[in-house]
């Protein structure tokens, strides 16, 4: 198919003209909205503060297959770093360059052609088909699709598969899907010593050497082995701070900040329990702050990652892998009212860079994957 004749592509192009720099929508969703009103999805629009959400759904039968993305992006960077503008789509090497171009508006543009051809050719398939679709998942991910999520569950909707369009393939379309993702949890630990003259260190108390015992304690634990998706969970220090910035001072407190990324094997009782016992076995005085950044979610193997894993084998001849690895993304909201969310979209090699792209040969590809994985779920 020559690439003037690609619907996918056309809408592409026109998503990254808008531009949606998070949490701003500029219209993607309305322009998406347009083109699904008229294939029978009822459309709905849930704003939440500055957040745009579109909730649409066609049907009210089960199961119910929803389609969910993004239409913001991260900001562009310095421009005079971009070969083209980044909201002017440009192809240059087989290849179109603009924000957002992986991240992820190729996606929802293959989603929307997908859905307009699926239903053409099977007005009357079975269960229902939905789309779920915010500004913020590049920003803080407050008011976007948690909100939806937490409206759609008190209305009783029930999703039962969640296809989000995250690039998740590596080198090549189709070579990874996402069936989980690992959760995050943050935490700030003070560690209490008492102030004092260097020279005099018996009336002081060095909170430094009081904390590296535990610390290095901390850093070769074990949280768990991970488990048939998971690698095991990682304990990492991003910040360590103490001293007062004279070389004759004893300081008063040494401030840690930590991460988890932890899997399905841990919790997050389990994990703040463990920290402190260890803590607590060193005779600490401390401070410890916990930020749960997100919790871990998984799609164990089962109808929709077969449906979508035999898509992709039709479509491109490749067996995809699954895999949990990665930061968070917004399926961790949609599993908790889906039992089956998975993630698939194109190569991420580019996003949130300079001269983000995909590559053009890729994107009715992407769109035949989607529309494949309905026929394999919605027909009888
Ligand atoms: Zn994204």
């Amino acid at each position: 198919m020559s690439n003037v004749a690609s619907k996918t592509l056309a809408l592409t192009e026109e998503l990254i003209t808008l531009s949606s720099v998070t949490p701003e929508d500029k219209g993607c969703q309305e322009r998406m909205a347009e083109l699904l009103a008229p294939l029978g999805f009822a459309c709905e629009t849930i704003q939440s503060g500055a957040v745009t959400n579109l909730w649409a759904r066609r049907g009210d039968a089960q199961p119910l297959l929803v389609f969910a993305g993004h239409t913001d992006v991260v900001p562009t960077g310095p421009l005079d770093k971009w070969t083209s503008n980044p909201f002017q789509p440009t192809h240059r090497d087989g290849k179109l360059y603009g924000r957002g171009a992986a991240d992820m508006k190729t996606s929802l543009a293959a989603m929307v052609v997908a859905v307009e051809e699926f239903v053409a050719a099977h007005p009357d398939h079975k269960g229902s088909i939905g789309f779920l679709i915010t500004s913020d998942e590049e920003g803080p991910a407050t008011d976007g699709t948690v909100v939806v999520c937490e409206q759609l569950k008190a209305r009783g909707e029930q999703l039962d598969y969640c296809i989000v369009g995250e690039p998740t393939s590596v080198t090549h379309l189709g070579d990874m899907i996402k069936n989980g993702r690992r959760g995050t949890m943050s935490g700030k630990l003070v560690i209490k010593g008492i102030q004092g003259h260097i020279a005099y260190p018996h009336m002081a108390k060095n909170p430094i050497h009081l904390a590296m015992p535990a610390l290095a304690a901390l850093a070769i634990e074990k949280w768990d082995e991970g488990n048939d998706y998971y690698a095991p969970t990682s304990w990492q220090m991003s910040n360590i701070h103490a001293g007062t910035g004279a070389s004759n001072v004893i300081p008063g407190e040494c401030v840690v900040d930590f991460n988890f990324r932890f899997s399905t094997a841990s919790t997050v009782e389990g994990l703040q329990q463990r920290v402190c016992a260890l803590l607590d076995q060193h005779s600490l005085d401390y401070d410890l702050r916990w930020t749960v950044g997100g919790l871990p979610f998984l799609t164990p193997r089962g109808s929709l990652s077969s449906a979508l894993s035999e898509a992709i084998l039709s479509e491109t001849g490749i067996t995809t892998e699954l895999s949990t690895a990665g930061g968070t993304s917004d399926g961790r909201f949609i599993a908790q009212i889906c039992p089956q969310v998975i993630e698939f979209g194109p190569t991420n090699a580019s996003i949130h860079q300079i001269d983000e792209n995909i590559v053009i040969a890729d994107i009715d590809p992407l769109k035949n994957i989607y529309r494949r994985t309905m026929e394999n779920l919605l027909l009888s």
